[in-house]
């Protein structure tokens, strides 16, 4: 911000966060004009960074009444566009506000502030003996606020849910500067709207998280992880859906196509397969005797549908290899070419062997390179395209094949995204899914709750 009435805005902004908290050089806001998706940056007029939530709700109301788009940002990991700012626009960062309020061993729930990071919680919780699953791969750097407004999901999706099914209840600020509550610390509550539950996966456009309320719960008491290797991706698509017919929910059930297995074999020797055609990663878990009969069954389903090997492992470091392989994957197939495109259609569990089949024809027909991996057993794979952007030929194509890959999805019944969001990347995209009362209805709602649509404006925006 450099015209006198910018500079009056950063003193009113420092007068409410402090010197130390106010952000206005080119090389700060630089660093706060991208995220994780392939998007162009486009540059903040300040970045602010509040660390109670006292001030938080302040610099909510400050933004309002002074007409000022606001983009709330936790760790910027989002792969949809969430945080990239309005042009000239404030960045709000949550990571001032990153403390866990309380974990309650006796009623299972705990309260954080919205920029606690994702595995900090989860470790913490583990150490206290109790358990929260959602796992997203971001997680040593994502925070809480970002999964919830992004309905993160993870690793463990298939059988413990995702972010949504965590949040028991929130505390958020209106564009006024009110803080408004919704759910409880009970197990049961059904006293009003259920305003959290329009808050999860709001993209930061409807309010702003101040303190979240989330459900624990034990953890499992034994688990066993195999990979299963196929010969033909058909087979193994196949075992997924025959995997779920058979009506066993494994905690996490993975799958890596030939592509994917060389490239992460080759990022980090890890001895995998590499002629095979496609990788299952299965963890079953639970009580001692279930997971044994689970796990023997699950084994027995694999070979019926063709596996060549089942690798089950004995020990915790067996164990780490095979999830660190999927851990690798996206890493791996990123460091291949300038540009990696992640997306996340998502399908009817028992469609995955069309979608399989789809994403081969996608590939073929405009010529890419695609790399499949992703959790198969929700229905959601990530086929990942490696392409450069700057070369304007092969780009046209990457964007006729991403607009094929939500096409072939939602012909399969499927959606749009499974877990990364709208945000600006698939903004275009939502009528197809949606249609127009549904995004008429949204923007009612959005201009009811934020009429100088100052909340993360464009995103979302159908
Ligand atoms: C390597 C990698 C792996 C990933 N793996 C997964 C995965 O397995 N599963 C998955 O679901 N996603 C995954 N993601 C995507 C991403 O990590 C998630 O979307 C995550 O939830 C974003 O958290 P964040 O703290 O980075 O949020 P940000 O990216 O900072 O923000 C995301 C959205 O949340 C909003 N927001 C943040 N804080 C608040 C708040 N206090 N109040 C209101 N709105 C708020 C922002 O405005 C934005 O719209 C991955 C990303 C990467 C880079």
């Amino acid at each position: 911000m450099s015209s006198p009435q910018a500079s009056a805005l950063d003193d009113e902004f420092s007068a409410i966060v402090g010197n130390d908290n106010v952000m206005t050089s080119e090389i700060d806001r630089y660093a706060y004009s991208y995220d994780a998706a392939v998007l162009d940056p486009v540059m903040p007029g300040i970045v602010v960074r509040p660390t109670t939530s006292e001030v938080l709700g302040r610099v909510v109301k400050f933004c309002h009444d002074n007409g000022l788009p606001l983009t709330v940002r936790g760790a910027g990991t989002n792969l949809s566009g969430g945080t990239i700012p309005h042009p000239g626009g404030v960045v709000v960062l949550t990571n001032g506000l990153n403390r866990i309020l309380e974990i309650n061993e006796e009623d299972l729930y705990a309260v954080v502030e919205p920029g606690v990071v994702t595995a900090a919680f989860a470790q913490e919780v583990a150490r206290r003996g109790l358990f929260y699953p959602p796992d997203p791969g971001s997680q040593t750097v994502s925070t809480l606020g970002g999964n919830v407004a992004e309905n993160a999901g993870g690793l463990r999706g298939l059988k413990y849910g995702v972010t949504k099914d965590y949040v028991m209840g929130m505390e958020f600020w209106d564009v006024h500067g009110n803080l408004i509550r919704s759910g409880s610390r009970t197990v049961k509550s059904v006293t009003g709207y259920n305003l959290h539950g329009l808050m999860v996966a709001s993209e930061g456009t409807l309010g702003v998280f101040d303190k979240i309320i989330l459900k624990l719960i034990p953890p499992p008491q034994a688990a066993r992880s195999m990979m299963a290797v196929f010969d033909s991706i058909t087979s193994a698509s196949e075992t997924v859906a025959a995997i779920i017919a058979a009506k066993i929910v494994p905690a996490t059930l993975e799958m890596m196509d030939n592509f994917t297995i060389r490239t992460v074999d080759n990022f980090r020797k890890a001895g995998l397969p590499t002629d095979a055609a496609a990788l299952l990663l299965i963890e079953v878990d639970g009580h001692p005797g279930q997971v044994a009969d689970e796990a023997a069954r699950v084994e027995e389903i694999c070979r019926r549908q063709g596996a060549r090997e089942l690798k089950v492992a004995n020990d915790t470091t067996e164990r780490n290899t095979i999830w660190q392989a999927r851990r690798d994957a996206l890493p791996a197939l990123a460091k291949l070419k300038p540009t990696c495109v992640l997306e996340d259609a998502t399908v009817p569990r028992s469609k995955i062997p069309a979608m399989i089949a789809a994403l081969g024809e996608i590939s073929t027909k405009f010529n890419l390179t695609i790399g499949t991996f992703g959790h198969a057993g929700d229905g959601n794979l990530h086929p990942t395209i490696l392409t450069d952007k700057r070369d304007k030929a092969e780009w046209q194509r990457v964007e006729h094949a991403v607009e094929e890959i939500f096409d072939r999805a939602l012909a399969l019944g499927g959606t749009l995204s499974g877990e990364h969001g709208i945000g600006l990347a698939k903004r275009g995209f939502l009528i197809k899914e949606l249609g127009q009362a549904t995004l008429d209805y949204t923007a009612k709602l959005k201009k009811a709750v934020d009429p100088k649509n100052i909340l993360n404006p464009k995103k979302m925006e159908g």
